[in-house]
């Protein structure tokens, strides 16, 4: 089998006068400007004398999703789950938990010197953590 499309080829070369002696190079080639050898168009290193004679192709960068929480983590604040504080706060509360939560350790302190403020901070905190979104952002 392969000697007969050897020979097809052959015959077909034979007519095809115009395949320039470089037919086997299919995909189109440039001179290396180190050496002068044809190579690859698409080479980036030449394969006869190891110069860099292209760019790397560069892949796309692929664009880095920034979603939402990323951002405010960044420049809006620290996100913290909303019901994880609204249960610090309700059982809690009265030693300030849900502010260490928050990040705001001063006032945590301050919320154990005082019971929560006499617990009405600890109330207050509570109502308002109720009425924030999840997550929400500490800032
Ligand atoms: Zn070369």
């Amino acid at each position: 089998m392969s000697d007969y499309q050897n020979n097809a080829n052959y015959q077909g070369a034979g007519y095809q006068n115009s395949v320039p002696p470089q037919g086997q190079y299919a995909r189109p080639t440039k001179f290396c400007q180190y050496c002068g050898n044809q190579i690859d168009v698409n080479a980036v290193v030449c394969p006869k004398c190891g110069c860099q004679v292209g760019q790397f192709q560069q892949q796309p960068q692929q664009t880095v999703v920034v979603n939402n929480s990323n951002v405010n983590t960044i420049g809006m604040g620290r996100p913290r789950d909303k019901w994880v504080a609204v249960l610090l706060c309700f059982f809690l509360g009265f030693l300030g938990a849900h502010k260490f939560y928050e990040g705001k350790a001063g006032m945590g302190i301050l919320y154990i010197l005082t019971v929560g403020l006499f617990g009405i901070g600890v109330l207050v905190d509570f109502i308002t953590l109720l009425c924030k979104p999840n997550p929400y952002y500490v800032y």
